[in-house]
């Protein structure tokens, strides 16, 4: 049998890198050598043992990853060697009752290539034609690394229905805030505002959207700066996107924060996955009579972003902080856990 290297998840919070027999592709499965492979928030809460006992070890993690096909089962049809594609990780059962309305991402037994089974982390992973989605030449590796991260921004978009003219809070910087952002952006021109408490994360933002204005809750009443960069109406639509947070004297927490700041029959889109609750006060909800909605992983907007990447109206590169070699998984992980205001989207490169 022949073999592969692969950054091996152990145990918790320990990467070997390894080598591990590589995977035959049988049936629809394709082969695909991978090229370089995306580190989300996920993976992050993978590594710090979080997701136990969903995620089983050892485990082969990464499910934003893209590459080049280098062979084919027996019965694929579509796709076939040397194409380059980029892998929907998404696989729903099928069967519950939010399958049956077609409402796959609400699949409560949903799996994903790289959480559920063995991801990109490794230089081949097999995975069913039917996950794949062609790459244009126009596109380089690193960007297409980046489909998965920014169609969850465009899901969001579309749980939140972001349309022409809407005014926006997006709180949180981080990697699923910045997507957000990138999605927004190619789908209204008015008012965009970005809340983080780490300055450098609000400034990459700024340097990719000169027009966006950004808010650090640190240096004062964030509802208050919303409204004045409102006129005193409040957004049409707030996504939370920050996940854990340290409660603060004196300030709102992330939903809070978003259902203060919409108008009334606003919207809040909320995409943080925190272990701790979150309070909210529903009565500044119910007065506004507003809605909140959660968006949690992407719905078939893969060929969107891509069309976007062809058109080059994303900042792909705004997303990335570091490139560094798979081989060195490890030191990247650390890196994301003790100096998160310096590193956003660490891509591993085979
Ligand atoms: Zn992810
Ligand atoms: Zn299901």
């Amino acid at each position: 049998m022949e073999s592969m290297k692969a950054a091996v998840l152990e145990e918790y919070r320990r990467f070997s890198w390894k080598e591990v027999p590589r995977p035959l592709p049988a049936g629809r499965e394709v082969l695909v050598k991978v090229t370089f492979a995306g580190i989300c928030g996920s993976d992050q809460h993978i590594f710090l043992g979080e997701f136990h006992p969903r995620t089983r070890l050892p485990l082969i993690p990464g499910h934003e990853f893209c590459g080049e096909i280098v062979e084919t089962g027996r019965d694929v049809k579509s796709f076939k060697a040397g194409d380059r594609v980029v892998v929907d990780p998404i696989i729903a059962c099928g069967r519950c009752p939010a399958c049956e309305r077609g409402h796959y991402p609400a699949c409560p037994s949903l799996r994903l290539v790289g959480i559920d089974l063995d991801g990109g982390f490794g230089e081949y992973v097999k995975v069913p034609e039917t996950m794949l989605h062609r790459i244009d030449r126009r596109i380089p590796d690193r960007h297409a690394a980046l489909v998965e991260q920014l169609s969850i921004g465009f899901h969001a978009c579309r749980r939140a229905q972001v349309a022409a003219g809407d005014s926006i809070v997006i709180w949180g910087a981080g990697k699923v805030g910045q997507s957000i952002l990138q999605a927004v952006r190619t789908k209204t021109d008015h008012t965009v505002i970005v809340v983080d408490l780490f300055e450098k994360r609000l400034g990459k933002a700024r340097e990719a959207y000169p027009d966006i204005h950004v808010v650090n809750p640190a240096k004062g009443d964030p509802i208050g700066r919303i409204m004045d960069l409102t006129q005193g109406r409040g957004v049409d639509i707030a996504f939370e996107a920050v996940g854990h947070f340290k409660p603060t004297e004196g300030r709102p927490n992330p939903v809070q924060g978003c259902v203060q700041a919409i108008r009334g029959g606003g919207t809040v889109c909320v995409l943080g996955l925190s272990n701790e609750a979150t309070p909210v006060l529903f009565k500044n909800l119910i007065w506004k009579e507003a809605q909140i909605v959660s968006s949690r992983v992407t719905h078939g907007e893969f060929e969107e972003t891509i069309r976007h990447l062809v058109e080059e109206d994303l900042n792909p590169e705004a997303l990335i902080s570091d490139v560094v070699p798979a081989s060195r998984a490890q030191a990247a992980f650390e890196m994301l856990e003790k100096d998160p205001e310096n590193h956003l989207k660490i891509l591993l490169r085979f």
